[in-house]
């Protein structure tokens, strides 16, 4: 589903990310474990296309997607999350979903001056699947919420909602558990889980809790100075002396 092969990625003259190939295949949860600095951020910036590499080629479904912007990528279903929740914290829950298929505040103002007709079915529909995103993830009672007031594991399970108010294909989960209690976290694996089997989404998850990654990644791939140093089975990954030493020299 997504290939990327021999990226580089520069920063004058240190190489973030460094000679590095990476394959994803449709359907998979994939962990993507590694120290500080190993370049897991940089490497997502490149794939969805917020960063330009300096050498290598990225494919996306077939297609050379190296050179394209951030918002063709999304277009063809390849989502990013973000480290830090990027809620509109002054809007309610449902407003946060509503707000995410491109062009809907625009439209929305048309409705209001011109009460035409095909641009309110459309707000409805937004407006249906905000609410049936809420209730598969549990969060109907916080509905009309202002999402600044959530929780950090309930920002973080509407930032998976916004993903489900887009078509996508490609998920990335940037640290999808910090600053997530227990109790949610769980909730938030299991709605990924579910998204994965009944929906046919893949994941690729930057995550430092191994926890999480050994009970929702099929497999996991190991950065440590710009490349992928070891990818497998979390069991293998983990045991493996070389991910053991990165770690170390953390
Ligand atoms: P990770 O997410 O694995 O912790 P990062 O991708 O954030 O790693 O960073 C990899 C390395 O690249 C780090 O040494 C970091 O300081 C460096 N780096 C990241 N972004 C920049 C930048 N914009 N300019 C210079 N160096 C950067």
């Amino acid at each position: 589903m997504l290939e990327l092969e021999h990226i580089v990625k520069a920063f004058g003259g240190f190489r973030a990310v460094d000679d590095c190939s990476l394959s994803v295949s449709e359907g998979e949860i994939l962990g993507l474990i590694g120290p500080n600095g190993a370049g897991k951020t940089t490497l997502f910036n490149l794939i969805a296309g917020a960063l330009a590499p300096s050498a290598g080629r990225i494919r996306f479904l077939g297609e050379d997607i190296t050179r394209l912007p951030t918002e063709a990528r999304f277009h063809r279903g390849l989502v990013r999350t973000f480290q830090i929740p990027h809620e509109f914290h002054r809007l309610s829950t449902l407003e946060n979903l509503m707000m995410v298929p491109a062009g809907q505040p625009g439209e929305r103002l048309l409705a209001n001056w011109f009460g035409h007709e095909r641009v309110r079915r459309h707000e409805e529909e937004v407006r249906e699947r905000a609410l049936a995103t809420l209730e598969f993830l549990e969060l109907t009672h916080v509905a009309d919420e202002l999402a600044g007031h959530l929780s950090g594991g309930q920002k973080k399970l509407l930032e998976l909602g916004r993903t489900m108010m887009t078509d996508a294909r490609l998920v990335l989960l940037d640290e999808p558990a910090a600053g997530v209690n227990r109790t949610l976290l769980r909730k938030l694996e299991e709605k990924i889980e579910i998204l994965n089997r009944e929906r046919g989404y893949t994941f690729v998850l930057i995550e430092h809790d191994m926890e999480m990654i050994a009970r929702l990644c099929n497999r996991v791939a190991c950065m440590a100075e710009g490349r992928v140093l070891v990818e497998g089975g979390f069991a293998t990954v983990r045991n493996d002396p070389q991910v053991l030493e990165a770690y170390l020299g953390e």
